[in-house]
Order: C-alpha cells, then sequence, then structure tokens
C-alpha cells in the first residue's frame, strides 16, 4: 500500500513537474539574452511594432523549445539555434502559431554535407522520413548576409517543410486553402514553362525544377524582394502572400487577419 502511494505522489510529482515546466514555456517571455540575439540579428523583427515583437519572440521561444537540436561536427549554439527559429516565425508569421510539428528535428552541419544515399553534396534539405530540417550553417549565414539578393538557404528549406507540413496528417495539416493552392499550382506551372524558355519574370531558372522548388524559391524572392516581386508578377504574388497570410511588400496590412 506504501509502495503503491509512493509510486503515485512520484507520478503526481513528475506530472506538476511537467505542468510547471508547460506553465513556464507558455507563459514566460523569451530570455534577455535571446532577444538580444533577435536584436542583432533579425532585421524584420527590430522593424516590428513592440507588441508585434513579443508575440515574434514567444513564437520564438516555441519553436527552439519543440525542436531537437542537433550539430554534426559542429558546436550549435544558442544563438544559431535563435536564429534559425526566428527564420521559422518570419515564414510562418502570418499563421496563429505553426511549427512545422512534423519537423522535429533540427540537424546542422558546418558546411555542404554528402547524403549517404545519393552520394550528392546538399547545402539543406528537408528528411520527412527521419523528421528532419537540414541545414548547411555557412550557407545559412550567407543566405542571411544580403538580405535582398533573393538567396535565403532558411526561407528556402523552412518553405520545403511548410509544403510538405500542409499535406502530412497531423494537426498542423491543411494550412493553406484548398482553392488558393490551386490557382497557385497553375500560376506556378505557367511561370515555370516560361523560365524553361528563357521567358521568365524574375526567379532564377532553379525554380522551373518542380513544384516544391517553385514555391521554396518564390518563399526566397517574397521576403527578399518584396516589391520587385509584386511588380513583375502581381498574381503569383498575390497568390503567395494570401497562401502565407502575410505581405512583405506593404507591412502595414500584414497581419490584418
Ligand atoms: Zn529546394
Amino acid at each position: 500500500m506504501l509502495a503503491v502511494l509512493a509510486i503515485f505522489m512520484v507520478t503526481l510529482g513528475r506530472e506538476l513537474f511537467d505542468l510547471f515546466g508547460l506553465l513556464h514555456l507558455w507563459l514566460a517571455p523569451l530570455s534577455r539574452a535571446d532577444r538580444a540575439i533577435l536584436e542583432g540579428t533579425a532585421p524584420y523583427y527590430r522593424q516590428l511594432p513592440q507588441r508585434q515583437r513579443r508575440r515574434f519572440a514567444k513564437r520564438v521561444k516555441y519553436f527552439l523549445a519543440e525542436k531537437e537540436w542537433e550539430g554534426r561536427d559542429i558546436a550549435l549554439t544558442r544563438a544559431m539555434q535563435v536564429r534559425i527559429a526566428a527564420t521559422a516565425v518570419r515564414l510562418t508569421w502570418g499563421f496563429d502559431l505553426l511549427l512545422l510539428l512534423h519537423f522535429n528535428r533540427i540537424v546542422v552541419y558546418p558546411t555542404a554535407y554528402r547524403d549517404p544515399a545519393t552520394g550528392r553534396r546538399h547545402q539543406g534539405g528537408v528528411a520527412p522520413g527521419r523528421r528532419s530540417i537540414l541545414l548547411a550553417w555557412d550557407h545559412f549565414e550567407a543566405g542571411e548576409q544580403d538580405p535582398a539578393d533573393a538567396r535565403n538557404l532558411g526561407l528556402h528549406e523552412l518553405a520545403h517543410a511548410l509544403w510538405l507540413e500542409d499535406r502530412i496528417p497531423n494537426e498542423e495539416d491543411e494550412l493553406f486553402d484548398p482553392a488558393t493552392m490551386a490557382e497557385w499550382r497553375q500560376l506556378a506551372e505557367a511561370e515555370a514553362a516560361a523560365i524553361r524558355k528563357g521567358q521568365g519574370r524574375l526567379f532564377r531558372a532553379y525554380a522551373a525544377t518542380d513544384q516544391a522548388e517553385f514555391f521554396a524559391v518564390a518563399v526566397e524572392y517574397f521576403f527578399e524582394q518584396p516589391v520587385l516581386f509584386k511588380e513583375r508578377m502581381p498574381d503569383l504574388y498575390g497568390c503567395l502572400a494570401r497562401l502565407l497570410r502575410q505581405d512583405p511588400a506593404d507591412p502595414a496590412v500584414a497581419r490584418t487577419a
């Protein structure tokens, strides 16, 4: 009887601890040190009004806590994690809370790595089977170096994760409105065909690889050259703004949803 009581108390204790841990996670703000990293590395965060900054920081905190972080042949620092988390929040900012739940592991390599399955070198990728997002850190940093060259590895790979998350059955599936997605696929196909004929309106040729790459490349332009993207391809831009529920070309109207 005592043993049963002891087990009960221990279990209850553990559950209370979990509960407090969870409450702390949900209620406490992002730590001062982590906010300083955001301030120093995420210009889009600095531009947000005060209240939205708090909300953004909280979302970064959830993303940091929800993922398993792994550095392969690299010491993964907190600053690196915060920067990756901030990129994920930036991409998913238009949604209430979107953590890309299927991908619970972020794996960081120092530089381009060889995929043992294909023997090819990659700067990043998504491995839905292993529930992982893979990033080469030097390429991630290079992507952030110039915020307006439409090259951003972090956004690109996270966009792949989002594209898949939409169709993987879990709490975060069916993120995109099906009618808008159908429209997007049609517009993307037409633009990819134009790119193949050398008549693309803006995107680099790689976008024409397939629908998934087109989406990932479009996301890079969406955040890094939004005004030009909107000007040259208002149809595609408008559609992507509806899918992602934000409008970086006109941040004033962002977050109206
Ligand atoms: Zn890609």
